[in-house]
């Protein structure tokens, strides 16, 4: 155990490996301990490993460069709903479909069509390999079969015990799912509600698969979705009795799928089966001395919605440049400690946007009620895009105590006059000083430091900007209108809170 890394990383999942790889672009010697013996996990491939992408995870994507590696079908590729089709699936609320044909982008003046506005398709199998590849290329070093085990921290450094080595990090961030070893070695407070049901995700050979309707369907004792014939996603409310660890058999699963469609379907087989609850729950600090969580080890829910990947990928994007800055010693001194406040707000709100749907989806004439309160709702104007604006993740906006709507969000993709876009020019995650137009001044003040590089950018339409602050994680730190000189005091004072002096 010579080697001191920098970060070492619990979990070579999603949210683990596109941190490794943002720690990685600010030159940290990162190692990655997953306990699974290789990254070829069969539940990571399609049918069950499919997950939907909001925008703000695609844009993380894009602007890295790597959004080709993400998706590559053409119908999987972020698609910018077509207004003439009266209805294009936006995403669902408790099964409630969100018409994407009634986006008004109007409303959503900052975020511009583009490639990476929209959500898009993926699977697990895909964004370990892509993020897998990129970070080798990096040298992370990825060890597979290392199991965490054992933590001690101390003021200096973290020492974790996996697969029977020893290892010593500066900092550790547990990435290691809903079960986290980490969050428990090291003993964060877990808090929020217990399951009132168990979800299956499975993958099975139905005798009669006809006997089950397809998509969405609402039961006296449920919820079952059939995607395809014997390709199944369902809840049943059951106080969350079915114990996880036990194998979902064939008969188990037609006893629930019985029960919760009502019908006699027969199940002759499992090929696949992932079992889940609403249990939802929050970790009260995402940071104890050297030890940090992210992604599901810091916030569990049911994957209603299609937001736990989102979450743990806007985790990692928010926490990567600050950790590096404070490995690197560069980092102002609260620098490190704004990823909880800026992200346990995010997954608080993933946490009640589940826990709604389940009260929604109640069987019952008390969630039947509600659900079809929603449902007129979600049907307005107003209401479509309000679920879409969520959905996407298009309001997604931190309060950094400015009231430019603009500062907390992230910063439009545009439209440059030689035919590229923003986006792209964040790749090597370093943040930015943009301006549109030049400005003498501003350009001093990112001279010599670390972290910040200077852009003088011609616009096609600048939206009434004349400069902003772009964090490396996309989110716009300061603003000033076009046409009128910028504050330099405030433009330095935003970069001494972010940059350091
Ligand atoms: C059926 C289903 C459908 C879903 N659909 C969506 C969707 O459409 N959109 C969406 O945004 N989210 C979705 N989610 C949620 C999403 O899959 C998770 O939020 C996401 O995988 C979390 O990523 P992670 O890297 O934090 O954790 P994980 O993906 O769980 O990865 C954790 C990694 O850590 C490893 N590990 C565990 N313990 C240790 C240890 N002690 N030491 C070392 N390694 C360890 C594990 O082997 C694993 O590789 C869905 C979830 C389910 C169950």
């Amino acid at each position: 155990m010579n080697k001191l890394y920098d970060v070492i990383i619990a979990g070579a999942g999603p949210v683990g490996l596109f941190l490794a790889h943002e720690l990685a672009l600010a030159n940290c010697a990162v190692l990655v301990l997953e306990k699974e013996p290789s990254a070829q996990m069969p539940w990571k491939s399609k049918p069950l490993g499919l997950r939907g992408v909001n925008s703000n995870s695609v844009e993380a994507f894009y602007r890295r460069g790597l959004l080709d590696a993400l998706v590559d079908d053409a119908d999987q590729r972020p698609q910018r709903p077509d207004k003439a089709i009266p209805f294009q699936f936006g995403g669902h609320f408790a099964g409630i479909m969100v018409n994407a044909s009634q986006l008004d982008l109007a409303r959503f003046p900052y975020r511009l069509a583009g490639p990476a506005l929209y959500p898009a398709k993926t699977d697990m199998e895909r964004i370990c390999t892509a993020l897998n590849h990129q970070v080798a290329k990096r040298g992370v070093t990825v060890v597979y079969g290392a199991e965490v085990t054992v933590l001690e921290q101390d003021a200096d450094q973290v020492v974790v015990q996996a697969g029977g080595q020893h290892y010593q990090g500066r900092w550790l961030v547990g990435c290691d799912g809903g079960r986290s070893q980490v969050r428990k070695l090291a003993g964060f407070e877990f808090v929020g509600t217990e399951a009132s049901c168990t979800g299956y995700s499975v993958h099975c050979e139905l005798a009669d698969p006809e006997k089950l309707a397809m998509g969405f369907q609402y039961t006296t004792n449920g919820l079952y979705v059939q995607a395809s014939p014997g390709h199944l996603a369902l809840m049943e409310y059951d106080g969350g009795r079915f114990d996880r660890s036990q194998e979902v058999t064939a008969a188990h699963f037609q006893a629930v799928l019985r029960r919760v469609s009502g019908t006699d379907v027969t199940v002759n087989s499992i090929q696949m089966a992932a079992t889940f609850t609403d249990r939802c729950k929050q970790v009260t600090q995402y940071r104890q001395g050297r030890v940090l969580l992210a992604g599901d080890s810091a916030h569990i829910h049911s994957p209603l919605g299609a937001q736990g990947l989102n979450a743990g990928i806007g985790d990692a994007l928010n926490l990567g440049w600050k950790l590096a800055a404070t490995v690197k010693g560069r980092a102002p001194a609260a620098l490190i400690d704004s990823y909880q406040s800026e992200r346990h707000p995010v997954a608080s709100w993933v946490l009640d946007w589940t826990r709604a749907q389940v009260a929604c989806m109640a069987p019952g004439p008390q969630g039947e009620a509600l659900a079809q309160l929603l449902r007129d709702l979600i049907q307005t104007d107003d209401g479509a895009n309000h679920f879409l604006g969520k959905l996407w993740g298009l309001t997604l906006r931190y309060e950094l105590g400015d009231s430019h709507p603009l500062v907390g969000a992230s910063a439009p993709d545009l439209e440059l006059t030689d035919g590229s876009r923003l986006g792209p020019k964040m790749a090597d995650g370093q943040g930015l000083l943009v301006t549109l137009g030049d400005d003498r001044d501003l350009a001093g003040l990112c001279r010599g430091r670390a972290g910040l590089e200077y852009l003088a950018l011609a616009a096609k339409d600048n939206l009434g900007l004349g400069a902003m602050l772009i964090r490396p994680d996309g989110i716009v730190a300061w603003v000033s209108e076009a046409g009128s000189p910028a504050d330099l005091g405030a433009a330095q004072a935003a970069i001494a809170r972010w940059f350091g002096q």
